[in-house]
């Protein structure tokens, strides 16, 4: 699903945001990608979908070489990943259905029928069913997340990349967004989940590895 030779990235002003990175995810794997603030965790997830590129090596992401393709195609590229950030970047002028559905309609989905059904299903996953026609500023932390959830995964993508998810929650409610992604994973997702919440990572038996000042470690140095 993901493969990455020897990838290096360096920012303007002589930032070494990557060094040599080797990383290879399989399909339908959980790989936690650990690591302190400022290691590059957000940088090698931007590389996956394309929204920043390394100057060094090779990186293959849903068969595409993304080093080498063409900028016209990142935007279908996009389309086969569900992308959930920190902050929930949600439309708080629609309701937690709407927000979902938009990311089917600028897709190109048409038929009411299947928006409305496929909409429900992604909300039902989260566990928003009761809450499907309220304002996202009306709900909690942990619930206006999983709308993010809901709408990165109401496509179906097959690989879904989380950076920092639980980053504005409390323990509790970070216990119950993984677990959505746990379950995302069961039923056949790719998922790559970014964070610097080591008791999370230690919840679960999942692969991890950890970067460091740019650098990936191996999976042992995680104590
Ligand atoms: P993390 O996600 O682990 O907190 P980042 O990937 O955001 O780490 O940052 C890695 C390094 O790259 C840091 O030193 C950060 O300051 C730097 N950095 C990140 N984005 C940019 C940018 N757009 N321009 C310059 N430096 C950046």
């Amino acid at each position: 699903m993901i493969k990455l030779f020897n990838i290096s990235k360096t920012y303007p002003g002589k930032i070494h945001a990557l060094s040599n990175i080797n990383l290879h995810v399989a399909k339908g794997e959980f790989i936690f990608i650990a690591g302190p603030s400022g290691a590059g965790k957000s940088t090698l997830l931007k590389l996956f979908f394309a929204e920043e590129f390394a100057e060094e090596g090779q990186i293959i992401v849903n068969g595409i070489n993304l080093l080498k393709v063409k900028r016209k195609m990142i935007p279908y590229h996009r389309r086969s990943i569900g992308i959930i950030f920190q902050d929930f970047k949600l439309l708080n002028s629609k309701t937690v259905f709407e927000n979902v559905a938009f990311s089917l309609i600028v897709t190109g989905v048409k038929k009411k029928s299947e928006i409305n059904k496929r909409t429900y299903e992604a909300i039902k996953l989260v566990g928003l069913s009761d809450k499907r026609d309220a304002y996202p500023l009306k709900l909690s932390g942990g619930e206006q997340q999983r709308i993010a959830i809901a709408r990165a995964v109401v496509n179906e993508p097959p690989l879904i990349i989380a950076d920092e998810p639980t980053g504005n929650l409390d323990p509790e409610l970070s216990v119950d967004i993984l677990d959505i992604f746990r379950r995302l994973n069961e039923k056949g997702s790719t998922i790559v989940f970014a964070t610097h919440n080591r008791a999370l990572i230690k919840s679960t038996n999942f692969r991890r590895v950890i970067i460091s000042k740019g650098r990936l470690l191996s999976e042992e140095d995680f104590t």
